[in-house]
């Protein structure tokens, strides 16, 4: 034992190289270990085939993979979304969205909710029928969340029906100027730097505190960008 620490030291003193080398030898079983488990516990496994969560979605996970239902969901009456879907959200969600959509109706915009609260399961369905359609992987998980990443399963996310051509999209410009009041933030803006697609019908409620309150999303932007 003696032996080796003096020769440890040698080879540091002598040699900042070969000491890098031993080191990295010794180190390196336990990081490939880490990796490994690392990718077993973020990946996926959509119709028998594996894939690894790609690393812009790293850290974002917000619960398990089969995290119960919060208790509070209640459905989205029929005046506050689409005829054709019957979306769930959380109470304190719903009335949130209520006042938003109070406020964007005196305005003249009308907004309809398609989807509200998913379970994590359900977002392996809808990658798996994106690859089914024969997209690939990893541009369909740009846009669709892995499960337990997706801002759906907290029941205080929208997807909006807004029609197109979102950057004159009345409806959107509504939101921009005025959600934020609301405590609603647009979760993937464009051009956004995460390089995340562009979601312009996905909006979060996430509350708001006083300094928040009565400023537009530039302002809030702005306020970001400081900090
Ligand atoms: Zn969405």
């Amino acid at each position: 034992m003696v032996k080796y620490t003096r020769a440890f030291a040698i080879a540091f003193a002598l040699c900042p190289l070969l000491a890098a080398g031993v080191l990295a030898q010794v180190l390196m079983p336990s990081i490939e270990l880490l990796e490994g488990i690392e990718s077993w516990r973020d990946s996926i496994t959509v119709a028998e085939e594996r894939y690894a969560i790609p690393e812009f979605w790293r850290g974002l996970r917000l619960g398990l993979d089969d995290q119960p239902a919060p208790p509070d969901l209640v459905p989205v009456p029929p005046e506050l979304r689409i005829a054709s879907r019957e979306p769930v959200l959380r109470a304190p969600a719903l009335a949130a969205f209520r006042a938003l959509a109070e406020a964007a109706a005196l305005d003249s915009i009308e907004l309809r909710i398609r989807s509200g609260y998913r379970a994590p399961g359900e977002q392996i369905r809808l990658i798996a029928s994106r690859i089914a359609a024969g997209r690939e992987f990893d541009v369909v998980i740009r846009g669709v969340a892995p499960p337990g990443y997706s801002e759906h399963m907290l029941g205080m996310t929208v997807d909006l029906e807004l029609g197109r051509d979102y950057l004159n999209n009345p409806s959107y410009l509504w939101l921009k100027e005025n959600a934020a009041s609301f405590g609603w933030r647009e979760s993937y803006p464009r051009l956004a730097p995460t390089g995340f697609p562009w979601e312009p019908w996905h909006w979060r409620f996430v509350g708001m505190n006083d300094e928040e309150l009565g400023m537009n999303d530039e302002e809030r932007g702005m306020k970001e960008n400081e900090q």
